[in-house]
């Protein structure tokens, strides 16, 4: 990496300890080789590593420096990075390093894949002017908010809203491209038309399909989405998949636009708390599966049969009776992202539980006012006032009083007794096992 015009004595680079989306620290350092420093004539720079993932370079005066670095990549995930013979997907904040006084500042990227590969799909803006495979982000944040992939999949592209869309699609499959244009095209109209605009200059879907594995991880004009290389076609498999393309979709909106207050500005250094997840990832789990009825992918019994699940995962299961929907989001560090033998036992997931919430607050604000009003209004009202119009994250009471605006009524103690106690103590309904 190339720094340029810094003015201080000393350079301290921290490659992040997380991704955003997926709350767990993962501790990107320790697959970092190598490090050397160099000014711009070429004269070492000494170098000391501070602490897990912090390297400090003495400038000596030096405005301008080149940070070399190597990086094992080999983990197989949305989150990770990985390389093979076969392509590279690059995660930003498992490739990137920062520093902290330049995170605002622009950035160029330029990648020189192997000779045999000849693609590469990023949302980032390719540098115009240049031959090579170069491409600008306008901070850091930006940068490693948009994941690269680089080999020779096949791509192919339709536009919706007015926004070109791309899909990246690597590994065999038994996929069908013009299948996928069409439900992918359904799905994003349904989102746009709750929030009412689509955001994004251009939008990627980097779609890796597998032999195992599933998952995706949200950016802000991209998605990476895990499938099974055989899930397409019909039945219930692919219907899984394109409810994963709506979640990540709708996240477009929810979280990496209208978002909590600790959910960027990020700090890649550290745990990033918020009590919030039941919102950013429990209501976009809430609408995933509507939209994939709404879209007409499946029917209103199927739907209404996982509705049915989610209440009944939440009423069975132990943690819910131990674990509010708060701390389970604010725990998602050590216990949702680690889970072990007793979680079943002492925890509840904020994406079920967050969702049954969700649709128990649409069903209330529907009710309140004689259908006239539903949580898409909720969730349209949040983005026009915290991102739109004040462009900042959101707080608790803020939400609650858009909640309480729409719905006509103080919705404050079912929002409460939903989210800061356990479930069953929350119906009054706290006790053992039973006869
Ligand atoms: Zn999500």
């Amino acid at each position: 990496m190339i720094i340029e015009d810094f003015n201080e004595s000393v350079l301290d680079l921290k490659m992040p300890v997380w991704a955003p989306g997926s709350y767990l620290v993962r501790e990107f350092s320790k697959h970092v080789e190598s490090l050397n420093s160099k000014d711009k004539d070429g004269q070492q720079l000494s170098s000391v590593k501070l602490n897990k993932n912090t390297w400090r370079i003495e400038t000596k005066g030096s405005k301008n420096m080149v940070v070399s670095y190597k990086l094992y990549a080999y983990e197989r995930s949305v989150r990770t990075s990985f390389i093979d013979e076969e392509h590279a997907y690059l995660n930003g904040t498992s490739i990137f390093m920062y520093n902290d006084l330049l995170l605002s500042n622009p950035v160029t990227v330029k990648i020189n894949p192997h000779s045999s590969w000849k693609k590469i799909s990023v949302a980032l803006e390719r540098v115009k002017i240049s031959d090579n495979w170069q491409y600008k982000a306008d901070n850091y944040d930006e940068l490693v908010d948009a994941p690269f992939e680089i080999g020779n999949h096949v791509t192919f592209s339709f536009v919706v809203a007015g926004v070109p869309h791309e899909v990246a699609m690597f590994g065999t499959g038994n996929y069908d491209s013009l299948q996928i244009k069409r439900d992918f095209t359904i799905i994003a109209e349904e989102c746009s038309s709750i929030f009412g605009e689509h955001p994004c200059k251009q939008y990627l879907y980097i779609i890796h399909n597998l032999n195992a594995g599933g998952g995706g991880l949200e950016h802000a004009n991209s998605t990476t989405l895990q499938t099974n290389r055989w899930s397409y076609g019909t039945g219930s498999s692919y219907t899984d998949f394109l409810s994963l393309v709506a979640h990540e979709y709708f996240h477009i909106w929810n979280v990496k636009r209208l978002r909590p207050a600790p959910l960027g500005p990020f700090d890649y250094s550290n745990e990033n708390y918020t009590t919030l997840l039941w919102i950013a990832e429990g209501f976009t789990a809430y609408y995933d599966d509507l939209i994939i009825r709404r879209s007409g992918f499946i029917s209103d019994v199927d739907y209404l049969k996982i509705i049915a699940g989610n209440m009944s995962y939440c009423m069975n299961i132990k943690g819910a009776a131990i674990q509010p929907l708060s701390e389970s989001s604010l725990d998602a560090w050590i216990k949702y992202y680690r889970p072990y033998e007793n979680s079943g036992n002492a925890t509840v997931s904020y994406y079920t539980k967050g969702g049954v919430v969700g649709a128990l607050l649409d069903m209330e604000i529907m009710k309140s006012t004689n259908g006239s009003k539903s949580l898409d209004d909720v969730m349209k009202e949040m983005y026009q006032q915290y991102y739109k119009k004040l462009n900042r994250p959101f707080t608790e009471p803020e939400f609650v009083a858009i909640v309480n605006k729409v719905a006509g009524r103080d919705m404050s103690d079912f929002l409460r007794s939903m989210c800061t106690v356990p479930l069953l103590a929350a119906s009054g309904v706290v006790g053992g096992d039973g006869a």
